[in-house]
């Protein structure tokens, strides 16, 4: 028997793996040795018997010395970055960049495409027009240093093991379990170099963790890890029922980020974008509380430094950015079918009609359209008249816009009595 089969064997008869029985696989996985199939054996494995915290940082730690480590150490300031566990009209990190930035701190991003339903903010910057995101080690430290500022696409040696072990579990079932995601998530941030991260952790329908409970788990884990290498973790939850904002596709959450950045644009979006602020720049000094950096942060939407900070970032990354000048796709229409008050939007359906009408990909080398997607006219809450306008979907071509309409169409929940309000930030940790 081979070390690779005791090792599964180990943990299916629900055994703990220890640091060098978890490195073995790691190294494993990345140096070819260990085979798909046993890699995914092990991952079944671990989903039905669980991760504990220990195999959590274990395997955070195997999955961050089995690759490159960027060293921020240059920067003399902390290097402050914030990760989403996934929603649809997430646009928060393209204000709060340079929201933060504006503030003082430093914000440095190594981020993902979209794939599946969610969009990835790589693409949302790629609809800019000349938005580069592929920049070297050394022009990624250069403009933080410059400008406080910088988001770009993840080096391929960060953490390869990730990239190998997530395309397993994306077609094994073996996605959904916290101590995997707590590792995924936090080895890129530490081999990234960051110092502290804010976790905006979605909780719903349209999320990974369906209940707060859930989600506080996770939390809980990640913050294990980032203990472990000393750096700092702080969590929000916020609800992932209904899409983030009204516009869901690349250059249209851009156009609302621009928005929020502007002082205006949906209230929840701005409310996320503050609340993240306030813990980042909590982080970033002592001296400053949650309350003082929501404060501070809130100012700098107010008094257009967020939205100067975000056309200088813009600018030295490439971007050609002229806000209002883009112009919209051919639409098709989802009016309401009857009269009452919009309960729900169900985000899964939005994000799904924004990936057919092109805003999305359904393998990871489909290529995406800057422009198609979808924008909300209605919240959860409103009152509507039948026939009124619900949504609208943006796509290049008749096909792509009827079907997006078509999912679309099924999102809305319309009843007679307004259901109870529910707050999008649903907790701290
Ligand atoms: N996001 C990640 O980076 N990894 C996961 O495993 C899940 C979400």
């Amino acid at each position: 028997m081979d070390v690779v089969h005791d090792i599964i064997a180990w943990k299916r008869d629900g055994h703990e793996l220890d640091d060098e029985r978890m490195h073995a696989f790691v190294r494993g996985v990345v140096d070819g040795s260990v085979a798909p199939y046993q890699a995914s054996a092990l991952l079944m494995a671990i989903v039905l018997r669980g991760l504990s915290e220990g195999e959590t940082v274990s395997l955070a730690r195997a999955m961050v010395t089995t690759g490159k480590t960027l060293d921020l150490s240059l920067i003399r300031r902390p290097v402050l970055d914030k990760h989403s566990s996934g929603g649809v009209g997430d646009k928060v990190t393209l204000v709060l960049a340079p929201l933060v930035a504006a503030c003082g701190a430093v914000f440095g991003k190594m981020s993902g495409r979209g794939l599946g339903h969610t969009g990835g903010t790589l693409d949302k910057l790629e609809s800019v027009p000349g938005f580069r995101v592929q920049l070297s080690q050394g022009d990624f430290i250069r403009q933080l240093e410059r400008i406080g500022v910088a988001v770009v696409s993840q080096s391929e040696r960060i953490v390869p093991a990730d990239k190998i072990l997530y395309a397993l579990r994306d077609v094994t079932a073996t996605v959904d379990e916290r101590g995997l995601i707590a590792a995924s998530i936090m080895a890129k941030k530490v081999a990234s170099g960051t110092s502290a991260v804010a976790l905006d952790i979605k909780v719903g329908a349209g999320a990974f963790m369906r209940t707060l409970d859930e989600a506080r788990e996770l939390g809980r884990l990640c913050a294990a890890v980032g203990d472990a290498f000393g750096r700092p973790v702080k969590c929000v939850f916020t609800a992932m029922e209904s899409p983030l904002g009204r516009a869901v596709g690349n250059r249209l959450e851009v156009e609302e980020a621009w928005a929020v950045l502007n002082g205006s644009g949906p209230d929840d979006v701005r409310t996320v974008a503050l609340e993240l602020a306030g813990v980042l720049l909590s982080l970033s000094d002592q001296h400053i509380d949650e309350e003082e950096g929501r404060r501070r942060a809130a100012v700098a939407l107010d008094d257009g430094a967020a939205a100067a900070h975000f056309d200088r970032w813009c600018l030295v990354q490439g971007g050609r950015w002229r806000p209002g000048e883009f112009h919209r796709l051919a639409a098709a229409e989802v009016r309401a079918s009857r009269s009452g008050v919009l309960a729900r939007v169900d985000a899964f359906a939005v994000g799904r009609a924004a990936q057919l009408s092109g805003a999305g990909r359904q393998r990871t080398d489909d290529a995406v359209d800057p422009a198609a997607g979808v924008v909300l006219s209605c919240a959860v809450g409103d009152t509507v008249e039948s026939g009124r306008l619900l949504a609208t979907v943006f796509a290049r071509d008749a096909a792509r816009r009827q079907a997006g309409r078509v999912v679309l169409a099924e999102a809305f929940t319309i009843v007679d009595e307004a259901p109870a309000r529910t707050p999008i930030v649903l907790g701290r940790s």
